[in-house]
């Protein structure tokens, strides 16, 4: 298809979807991973994992697989240790391999003279090697730098970030903080009360906590493919949520001072569970430290021997400047979160940030690279197109309707259904099968509100029942 030759970076998920849609795509590569093996950080040996022994998937089997290869278990939230297995089995049964140089990191990445990019790579014998590449992806993965915040005052305890934390043990004996409470602060919380002497969480905000079954299902599968607008699904489903799971409030979370989905949602009942017996109390955020006690801004305090920091991750590409990548404030500025403005040959993948994007939404990232770089091969006309409108016409709105919190995590968010359909559309224009249009969206929005109708009413029925008022 195309003379030219591409690096990957990372055999993730996100990696090894560009490795098979190139493969496809008939367009030749290099991979090169700093691990022994692939599956990125669903490989808890990987010294770069940030995954922790208890960890399941959040999403759901079906929502998260690549399309083209189901996962052999009918297990609904399998644990890390299936998911390793599965891109084992995903890697092998594609040849993708062998096309991967194991145990070797890439230290730079940098236009040459002739506008190609020289790629250092460090092997497992310390050698260091360069090679010329026509572009590089890189999938080197979004949850591998910790996030740490500062606190006045000094901690005389034991302080880590949820990247160190590996299995509940850690907690024996301990009176532990959690600080923050995102999908992995809640979880771990759930393991150090089997453990940990005590165990309090401190947050700053409320959250909005989705259960993993509805109605017997898993969550992420009630109304797959058909979106609502984004007001009727937040009036449902804070709804709904609140009469299977009752008020946060109650169980001494603040009130979110956002509306549901304008961050990312907990998709973790059991933290309410152990709240409900007891287990764990939730203290406000944290005014400062001293020796081991904690002060809280309400004027409580506490003594801890351990701090756990769930503060989430940065973005990090260390081996390629920040300018080439369009870097503006906390991620890099690119075009579908892929391409960079200038098309100097650097394309990223999996840096989305989404409610149920799933895997198959990073392959679809994946198709659409290929699809330019197909185009750019064979029709220049078409990808000189594609160049044109993305740098003469405004970008997609990514968000679905929905006005995320401006925070720095959410700098790269965005709406599964919005992102998902931008992409397949942007592909399929590339490849000459459609305009490059979300009307598909537009039809599955009208869909979606004429079934909204209906869904509000029953949302209706089921709060009342629960003695709840319907509130937007
Ligand atoms: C506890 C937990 C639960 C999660 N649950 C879900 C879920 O339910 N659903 C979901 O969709 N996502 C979930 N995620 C998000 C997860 O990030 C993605 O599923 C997926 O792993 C992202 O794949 P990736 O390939 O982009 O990144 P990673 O999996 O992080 O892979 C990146 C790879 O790049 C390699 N690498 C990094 N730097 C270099 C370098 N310089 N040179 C060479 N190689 C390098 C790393 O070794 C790694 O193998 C979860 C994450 C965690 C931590």
């Amino acid at each position: 298809m195309t003379t030219k030759r591409y690096a990957i970076i990372g055999a993730g998920p996100s990696g090894l979807a560009a490795a098979r849609a190139f493969q496809k795509a008939g367009i030749d590569f290099d991979g090169f991973e700093a691990a022994a093996g692939v599956g990125g950080l669903w490989d808890i040996d990987n010294p770069r994992s940030t995954m922790y022994e208890s960890a399941h998937l959040i999403s759901s089997r079906t929502t998260t697989q690549f399309d083209e290869m189901p996962m052999k278990s009918g297990i609904d939230y399998p644990s890390h240790r299936e998911l390793i297995g599965y891109f084992r089995d995903y890697a092998d049964r594609f040849n993708l391999t062998e096309r991967y140089l194991f145990n070797t990191r890439v230290l730079d990445v940098h236009h040459d003279m002739d506008y190609r990019w020289a790629v250092t790579v460090q092997g497992a014998d310390g050698r260091q090697v360069t090679q010329h590449y026509d572009g590089v992806i890189l999938a080197n993965g979004t949850l591998a730098e910790p996030n740490i915040p500062t606190f006045p005052g000094t901690f005389d305890g034991e302080i880590i970030h949820s990247s160190q934390y590996k299995r509940a043990s850690q907690f024996d004996g301990k009176r532990v903080l959690v600080i923050g409470a995102g999908n992995s602060g809640c979880d771990i919380a759930v393991d150090a009360v089997h453990h940990a002497d005590a165990i309090d969480m401190s947050v700053r905000r409320g959250y909005y906590f989705v259960p993993r079954y509805l109605f017997g299902r898993p969550t992420d599968t009630l109304n797959q493919g058909k979106p609502l607008p984004a007001p009727i699904k937040q009036l449902v489903d804070k709804n709904l949520l609140q009469a299977f799971t009752g008020d946060p409030v109650r169980f001494g979370f603040p009130q979110p001072d956002y509306k549901i989905y304008e961050s990312h949602p907990i998709v973790n009942t059991l933290i309410l569970n152990h709240l409900g017996q007891g287990d764990l109390q939730i203290r406000p955020d944290i005014e400062r430290f001293d020796g081991h006690t904690v002060h809280f801004v309400d004027g409580s305090a506490s003594d801890y021997d351990l701090i756990l920091l769930a503060t989430g991750y940065k973005l990090d590409y260390p081996f390629v400047d920040r300018a080439d990548l369009n870097w503006q404030g906390a991620a890099p500025d690119l075009y579908l979160n892929i391409f960079t403005p200038s098309f100097n040959g650097l394309y990223v993948m999996g840096m989305v940030e989404a409610s149920g994007l799933g895997w198959q939404g990073r392959y679809e990232q994946a198709e659409l690279i290929a699809q330019y770089l197909a185009a750019d091969a064979t029709d220049p006309a078409r990808a000189a197109a594609f160049r044109d409108r993305v740098l003469n016409q405004p970008w997609p709105d990514l968000t679905g309707g929905y006005k995320y919190l401006g925070l720095e995590r959410m700098s790269y968010y965005v709406n599964k259904d919005a992102y998902r359909s931008t992409v397949r559309a942007t592909t399929e224009a590339l490849r000459g099968d459609a305009p490059a249009s979300t009307s598909s969206t537009a039809n599955k929005l009208a869909l979606g509100a004429a079934a909204a109708v209906a869904v509000v009413g029953l949302v209706t029925i089921i709060a009342k029942a629960a003695g709840k008022k319907v509130s937007a």
